[in-house]
C-alpha cells in the first residue's frame, strides 16, 4: 500500500514529526504510536431473506489519558482496521486541541448500509453493542455517528445498551435524536466550527470576507452547513460546490439554499441553473480565497497540489491532504487550518450533549452556538499563537499542543 493513501501510515508519520519537534522520549513516542486497545468482533445477523450473514466490526480505543475515549462508528463497505486506527488517533489529538475532557476512539463495521434494509441495519447496530458494551460507557468510551450511521442508529444502540445494563444511560452515546437527549445544534456543529475557524483566519490574514470567494468540495452534512454559514454569517461568496457525482461553478456566486433544494429534488447538482458543471478534479483547482475539502480523505495529493490557488485551506474533512501535499502547500505559503482543529466543532457539541445528559440541564440552540464559538475561537488562537511564536506550520502547532497535553496527562498519572 502506498504511503500517501493509507491513513494509518499518514497518522503515524504526523505523530513522528511532532515527536521529533517536541523531543518526546522514545518511551512516550512509542506508546503514543499505537492504540491503547483494539477490539474486534464478528457480528452475525439474520437477513430479511432468512440467510445468516457475518460482518467484521471494530472498536479502537486510542487513548483515554485525558478522559473517556470518544469517537464515531462507521458503517462502510471499504472500512479497514487501519482507517479506524487513524481516525481514533485523530480523535485523540482533536479532543486535546479543543481542550475537551475526552480521549480518542473510533468504531467501524464492514457493511454496505445502502444495500441493507432498515431492519437489517437495526440488527447490526444492536449486535455492535452486544459485542462491545463491556468496553463502552459514559465514563469509558462514548460512541457517536459517522459515515453510514446517524441519529437513528444511535437510538438503537442506546436502547440496546440500556436493555443490557438495565439502567438509563443517555450519556452512553452522542448524536442521538433530540427526544432521547440529543443536543440542539449538533447537525450544524461541524460546519459552524469550520466557519468560526475561517473567520479567525480571515482576521489574521486581514482579508475582507465580503470580497472573498470560497469553493466547497462535498455537499453533505459538513459541506452544506459550511457553505451556508460562510455565506450567511461572513458574507463570503460561494463560487463552486460539489457532491460525489458532479461539481458546479458560478463566478457570480451560488445560492446555497437553492443548491440544496435542487440537489434534494434532482439527486445531484448537475445542470444547476446558471452554473457550469465541473468535475471534482477541476473544482479543487478553481481560483478562490478559501478552499474547503469536506468530503473524503486524500483529496489533495502531490498530483494536484501545484494546481491549488487558494489562500486558505480549511480542512473540514478528516485527512484530506497527504503529507507530501502538505509540505508543498507550506512552501507555497497557503494558510492551512488543519483537520484536527478545523472540524472539531462536531465533537465539541457532542461533548455538550454528554454534559447536558449528565447534568440534565439542556441548552438552547443559541447557547450551543455561543459556547461552540468560544471553544473554537480559543483553540484556533492558541494554535495560531504557537505557530507564530515557534515559526512552524498550523498543523505542526496543533499536533504539538495536542500531543503534549496527552503526554502530560500520561506522565501525571505515572503511566510513563
Ligand atoms: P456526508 O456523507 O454527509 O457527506 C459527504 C459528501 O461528500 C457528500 O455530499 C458526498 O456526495 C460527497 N462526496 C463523496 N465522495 C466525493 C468525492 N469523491 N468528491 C466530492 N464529493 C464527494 O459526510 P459528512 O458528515 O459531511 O463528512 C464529510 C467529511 O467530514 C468526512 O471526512 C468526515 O469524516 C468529516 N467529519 C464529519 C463530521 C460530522 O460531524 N459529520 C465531523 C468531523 C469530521
Amino acid at each position: 500500500m502506498k504511503m500517501e493513501i493509507n491513513p494509518w501510515l499518514t497518522a503515524q508519520k504526523q505523530l513522528d514529526d511532532v515527536a521529533a519537534f517536541l523531543k518526546l522520549s522514545d518511551k512516550i513516542h512509542q506508546k503514543l504510536r499505537e492504540p491503547q486497545a483494539i477490539h474486534k468482533a464478528t457480528l452475525k445477523i439474520e437477513l430479511d431473506s432468512g440467510k445468516s450473514q457475518t460482518y467484521d466490526a471494530f472498536r479502537v480505543q486510542y487513548s483515554n489519558a485525558r478522559g473517556p475515549c470518544k469517537g464515531g462508528i462507521r458503517f462502510h463497505p471499504d472500512e479497514t482496521l487501519d482507517t479506524v486506527k487513524a481516525l481514533a488517533a485523530w480523535m485523540t489529538w482533536k479532543t486535546a486541541v479543543v481542550n475537551l475532557p475526552f480521549g480518542g476512539g473510533k468504531g467501524g463495521v464492514i457493511c454496505n448500509p445502502k444495500a441493507l434494509s432498515e431492519k437489517e441495519l437495526e440488527k447490526i447496530s444492536r449486535a455492535y453493542v452486544q459485542a462491545f458494551w463491556k468496553v463502552l460507557g459514559p465514563d469509558k468510551d462514548v460512541p457517536a455517528p459517522d459515515i453510514g450511521t446517524s441519529a437513528r442508529e444511535m437510538a438503537w444502540m442506546l436502547d440496546e445498551y440500556e436493555k443490557i445494563t438495565k439502567q438509563k444511560s443517555s450519556a452512553f452515546i452522542t448524536g442521538k435524536p433530540l427526544g432521547l437527549g440529543g443536543s440542539k445544534g449538533r447537525e450544524q456543529a461541524t460546519g459552524l466550527g469550520v466557519v468560526y475557524c475561517i473567520r479567525e483566519a480571515i482576521k489574521h490574514l486581514k482579508l475582507n470576507p465580503k470580497n472573498s470567494t470560497a469553493v466547497v468540495q462535498g455537499f453533505g452534512n459538513v459541506g452544506l452547513w459550511t457553505a451556508k454559514f460562510l455565506s450567511e454569517l461572513l458574507g463570503v461568496k460561494i463560487i463552486a460546490i460539489s457532491d460525489s457525482r458532479c461539481g458546479i461553478y458560478d463566478e457570480k456566486g451560488i445560492n446555497v439554499d437553492e443548491a440544496a433544494k435542487y440537489k434534494s429534488e434532482n439527486g445531484c447538482l448537475h445542470d444547476f441553473p446558471n452554473a457550469k458543471n465541473t468535475s471534482n478534479e477541476e473544482l479543487l483547482e478553481i481560483n478562490c480565497d478559501i478552499l474547503v475539502p469536506a468530503a473524503l480523505e486524500n483529496q489533495i495529493t502531490d498530483k494536484n497540489v501545484s494546481e491549488l490557488k487558494c489562500k486558505i485551506l480549511a480542512e473540514a474533512a478528516n485527512g484530506p491532504t497527504t503529507p507530501e501535499a502538505d509540505r508543498i502547500l507550506n512552501q507555497k505559503g497557503t494558510f492551512i487550518i488543519p483537520d484536527i482543529l478545523c472540524n472539531a466543532g462536531g465533537v465539541t457539541v457532542s461533548y455538550f450533549e454528554w454534559e447536558q445528559n449528565r447534568t440534565n440541564n439542556y441548552f438552547t440552540e443559541a447557547e450551543v452556538f455561543q459556547k461552540l464559538d468560544k471553544v473554537m475561537t480559543q483553540a484556533f488562537n492558541d494554535v495560531l499563537q504557537f505557530t507564530l511564536s515557534k515559526k512552524i506550520s498550523m498543523r505542526l502547532a496543533a499536533y504539538a499542543l495536542a500531543v503534549q497535553k496527552v503526554a502530560d496527562a500520561m506522565k501525571a498519572k505515572g503511566e510513563i
